[in-house]
């Protein structure tokens, strides 16, 4: 898949704010992150992922690549990760019901009677919850 610079990415996924694509460090350099060639090699990769550890909306630009399905994916190096590292860590994620990031399922409490065996809310919504329902009964 051709690499799509992430100010471009704002108009094509509702999830991104064009707030933050604005201040992405790959603006414009789609042959850096994308090369051409197909065939990424360990320097071109460096490079590339050198661009995303200086860009100042890497936890934003990790938080929406990571919320994509595969099918999805812009390709290339994105978030400092290539499009390989991506898929393995989306296989190994959930998507929690509260806040929709996608984290690794150690960031969710185990309930065998979900059919994958965590609960549907991360540990820091499942946090929320409780506290928001221990301040209701105090009341
Ligand atoms: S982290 Fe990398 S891919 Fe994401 S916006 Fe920044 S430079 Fe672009
Ligand atoms: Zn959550």
């Amino acid at each position: 898949m051709t690499y799509i610079p992430a100010a471009v990415l704002a108009e094509l996924g509702a999830s991104v704010t064009a707030e933050w694509t604005r201040r992405a460090a790959c603006g414009g350099r789609a042959r850096v992150m994308d090369p051409p060639m197909r065939k990424l090699d360990a320097a071109s990769r460096n490079r590339a992922i050198a661009v995303c550890l200086g860009c100042a909306v890497l936890d934003d630009c990790r938080t929406w690549v990571m919320t994509l399905p595969t099918k999805a994916d812009p390709g290339g190096i994105c978030a400092a990760l290539t499009e390989s590292q991506r898929a393995q860590r989306r296989k190994h994620a959930k998507t929690c019901t509260g806040c929709r990031l996608v984290l690794p399922g150690t960031e969710f409490h185990g309930n065998p009677r979900e059919p994958d065996g965590l609960t549907p809310y991360c540990k820091a919504c499942s946090q929320q919850i409780r506290k928001a329902a221990r301040d209701q009964s105090t009341r």
